[in-house]
């Protein structure tokens, strides 16, 4: 028998589970297929989100709307499916230099709602910081697999997720609406992380992925801040501590490598004075884009198609905001932001 609805989710990742909760708060129905994979980017995922990166003190794009915005997602999420996963955690970030500090001063004014200036090193015991730092906000980490897991059983229990591997050969695809084994929606979302690069429908978006590699350890010291320099590390839900991470653009496999464990041990070991044990280390491989910016819209030729990928390294921070984006627009036809729109490549 035919189920009518009006959605049908591929890939409960990140992206897909951000979609099913936007759904859900709007009242659409809809189903989601997931073939869980255990190297799956948003099962690896560290779950940092963070406002200011890179050496020159870069904010984030779309900052001001995307952290309030996963800010209320979140822990509305976490209420509504009796779970916890969502982090806030103060970040620290040590002055490198003089020209380091002085590149700060410079962009301090426009930052100041994200970042404060600290002169003293506030963590002796565990890093050297002559110089002080930075103590970052609206920071924090998304304990993906929790996160996962509780999207899976809440909506398991409603009906609308199904363990299914998707296999595109199987869709057929009319003018108002698609029909895929039992289910008949007026729309399918393709959520599938790196897997939709080779879609026939979506392989004309210029995916870059990024294989990613990051170390569970135990340290002999217990610190609650996440600390960021040449490489990040913060105490996580699980009793480890997340190190990371990685980039590879060349080897796209999730096998762990012996190389990327010591890249990390020794950015690690150039700031982090603790000792400590590693107990695992963990590969996956980013759906990254050649100019950064995911892919959110809607099929050129295809109607009833959309796609919700092309997150990169800033899923927990981008997937509340743009699965709104996404919605609203195929629900009033409202533009969804010209740099994420799939429209930029068609
Ligand atoms: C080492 C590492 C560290 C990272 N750290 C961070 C971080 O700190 N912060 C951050 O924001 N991001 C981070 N990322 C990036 C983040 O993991 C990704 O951007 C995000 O997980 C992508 O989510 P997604 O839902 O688009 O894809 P995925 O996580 O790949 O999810 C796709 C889902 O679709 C399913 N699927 C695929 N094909 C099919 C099919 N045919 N049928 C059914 N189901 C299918 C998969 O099994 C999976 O469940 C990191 C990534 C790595 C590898």
């Amino acid at each position: 028998m035919i189920q009518k609805i009006d959605y049908l989710i591929i890939g409960q990742g990140i992206a897909g589970s951000c979609m099913a909760w936007q759904l859900e708060q709007k009242q659409q129905s809809f189903v989601i297929l997931d073939a869980p994979q255990p190297a799956a980017a948003s099962r690896v995922a560290a779950g940092l989100f963070n406002p200011i990166t890179g050496r020159n003190f870069v904010l984030t794009w779309l900052a001001e709307k995307i952290f309030p915005y996963a800010e209320n997602f979140y822990p509305k999420i976490e209420n509504q499916s009796r779970a916890k996963f969502f982090y806030p955690t103060p970040m620290f970030r040590p002055f490198v230099s003089v020209k380091n500090q002085n590149d700060w001063e410079l962009r301090a004014e426009v930052l100041d709602q994200f970042a404060k200036k600290e002169i003293q090193n506030p963590y002796p015991q565990l890093i050297d910081a002559p110089l002080g730092g930075l103590h970052i906000q609206h920071c924090g980490y998304l304990d993906t697999l929790a996160f996962l897991e509780a999207t899976r059983r809440f909506f398991q229990d409603k009906g609308q997720y199904q363990e299914i591997l998707f296999d595109e050969q199987a869709l057929q695809i009319q003018d108002e609406c698609i029909i895929y084994k039992s289910w008949k929606a007026k729309r399918i979302i393709f959520c599938r992380g790196v897997e939709d690069a080779t879609s026939k429908y979506w392989n004309f978006l210029p995916f870059h992925p990024a294989k990613g590699e990051l170390l569970s350890i135990v340290p002999n010291q217990a610190f609650e801040p996440i600390l960021n320099r040449s490489c990040w590390i913060f105490p996580h839900a699980d009793n480890t501590y997340k190190v990371g991470a990685t980039y590879d653009h060349q080897n796209l496999n999730t096998i762990p490598t012996v190389a990327a464990r010591a890249n990390i041990e020794r950015r690690l070991q150039d700031f982090f004075k603790p000792s400590y044990q590693v107990v695992a280390q963990q590969a996956g491989i980013r759906p990254a884009t050649k100019d950064r910016r995911p892919f959110i819209g809607q099929h050129h030729i295809h109607k009833p198609l959309f796609i919700c990928n092309g997150f990169g390294a800033k899923a927990v921070s981008l997937a509340p905001y743009l699965t709104d984006c996404l919605l609203t627009y195929c629900q009033n036809q409202k533009s969804i932001p010209e740099e994420v729109d799939v429209k930029r490549f068609q």
